[in-house]
């Protein structure tokens, strides 16, 4: 799907009659994404609302990139944070341990049935990522026979896994790969993702296309040698890249079995589908299977803090503690007390308020609203999602499948929109369409605890968005 020259033109910076549309200022001190516009002013928030300087309360939609998902101002996290504030902010993980770590990783120890018998904490999606493929090669070092010739992974296209060197690597971001690529190791390999909208055949059913999709995997491992590939990376539902695509039945399963095979370790990335955003803690659950490795981010701190983890397979930590009992990688903030405890107090809160089948519940009536609304839209050519994480995405002619090129920042433009205060929604623009080869979205992802009326509030405001832009 990708390829470097077709990049060369994606992930453009919004016209300035796009910034016009959202009244965004110019110039600001801090560096984000965009060094030329300055976003909305945010300084406060309530339940699912963003308040900007200017007073506008911006209904968040997306909970930001799928984090904020007990919205902005449960007292019972403040509470959480304050107390652990005032016990010990800080204190060292080479030397040390401290409760707030413990109680959230015995919490997510349980939470798997004790499949996942440890957990790492780190401070985002993308260093639990570069965890993950780092512990999978020392894994395969410290077997009672090892196998250090297990030197290649394989990720899939049009995937989202972070930024840094490594887990840009294992990702297939077009944009965001361009310019880095003399730097993106060679040994990491993309094979085609599940994506029945745009890759299944005409001829083909569901159970024919993912047999597909597991003899290119097969077929991957063998162009490469089966006993030189240490792990397979996949997002259980992606998110950033192709926007709220649900697996398949049996779809994961059949790709944990061609890595089995291979006696490859399966890696499952959860940063953004996992801690119930898809209606189950894991979003393994539904998949009926078993990651050896699994990130977690978003939906775990609730953007209370800044949190992210890594979720070990029992046996691989059997294995490493069979050998040097170590794993080779530290980072200064990880367990962070403040951070746990905030993510600790969230996953009580997820728990205790029952939230799980709330997110089922109104996930459901979502879907229900949106087909119900933009299912005759001319623009609107899929409409996908699972639990509270819904995809559409637009096509400039329904029966072709012909999707806005790049150049048109569409989703970009959709979200400025949903910013102007009429409008007053903030809606996740994908990147669906960087590569030019897929068709660009938007994304919803409303909190856990969302009612039936705040989701005919999205519903309308993001329809009046899209007939703004596309009629
Ligand atoms: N993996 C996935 C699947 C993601 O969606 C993201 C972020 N969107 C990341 C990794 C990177 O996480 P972070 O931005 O917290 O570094």
């Amino acid at each position: 799907d990708y390829t470097p020259e077709v990049a060369a033109d994606s992930m453009p910076i919004l016209s300035e009659k796009q910034v016009d549309v959202a009244g965004i200022k110019p110039s600001s001190g801090v560096l984000y994404h965009q060094l030329r516009n300055e976003p909305l002013n945010i300084v406060g928030g309530r339940g699912s609302y963003l308040i900007t300087e200017d007073g506008l309360e911006i209904l968040d939609a997306t909970c930001g990139a799928a984090v904020s998902c007990l919205g902005h101002s449960d007292e019972r996290v403040h509470e959480a944070i304050l107390d652990q504030l005032k016990k010990v902010p800080y204190c060292y993980s080479m030397f040390f341990t401290n409760s707030a770590a413990e109680s959230l990783a015995k919490f997510l120890v349980d939470s798997t049935g004790g499949k996942m018998s440890r957990a790492y904490i780190v401070s985002s999606g993308t260093e639990a990522v570069e965890a993950a493929v780092k512990m999978a090669i020392q894994y395969f070092t410290e077997l009672p026979v090892p196998e250090p010739q297990r030197v290649n992974i394989i990720s899939r296209k049009s995937s989202y896994h972070g930024n840094t060197l490594g887990s840009l690597a294992v990702g297939h971001h077009a944009s965001r790969r361009r310019i880095y690529e003399s730097l993106l190791s060679k040994n990491i390999h993309h094979v085609p993702q599940c994506y029945p909208y745009r890759r299944m055949n005409a001829n083909e059913n569901n159970e024919e296309y993912v047999e597909r999709l597991a003899q290119e995997l097969e077929d991957e491992f063998q162009r490469l040698g089966p006993n030189t590939v240490c792990a397979f990376v996949a997002e259980t539902m992606p998110g950033a890249t192709l926007g709220c695509v649900p697996p398949l039945p049996g779809y994961l399963k059949a790709l944990k079995a061609v890595c089995e095979r291979h006696g490859a370790l399966f890696i499952l990335d959860e940063v953004m589908s996992g801690m119930g955003r898809t209606g189950t803690l894991h979003a393994w659950e539904q998949e009926d299977v078993v990651p050896d490795l699994q990130t977690i981010a978003k939906g775990l701190g609730a953007g209370y803090a800044p949190i992210a983890g890594l979720l070990i397979n029992k046996h691989v930590v059997d294995t490493l503690n069979k050998g040097t009992g170590a794993f080779v990688h530290s980072q200064t903030y990880q367990g962070h007390p403040v951070a746990c405890a905030a993510a600790y107090k969230v996953q009580q809160i997820i728990r205790d308020d029952n939230l799980l089948p709330n997110v089922r519940a109104m996930g459901e009536y979502l879907g229900q609203r949106l087909h119900e609304r933009l299912d005759s839209h001319p623009h609107v050519g899929d409409i996908r999602g699972r639990g509270l994480f819904w995809a559409m995405e637009f096509v400039q002619d329904k029966e072709t499948k012909e999707p806005y090129p790049p150049s048109k920042a569409l989703s970009r433009t959709l979200h400025a929109t949903g910013l102007k205060p009429e409008n007053a929604i903030s809606l996740m623009p994908g990147n669906g369409g960087i590569d030019g080869a897929n068709g660009d979205h938007i994304i919803l992802a409303p909190p856990y605890n969302t009612t039936r009326e705040e989701i005919d509030l999205i519903v309308d405001r993001t329809v009046r968005v899209i007939q703004e832009i596309l009629g």
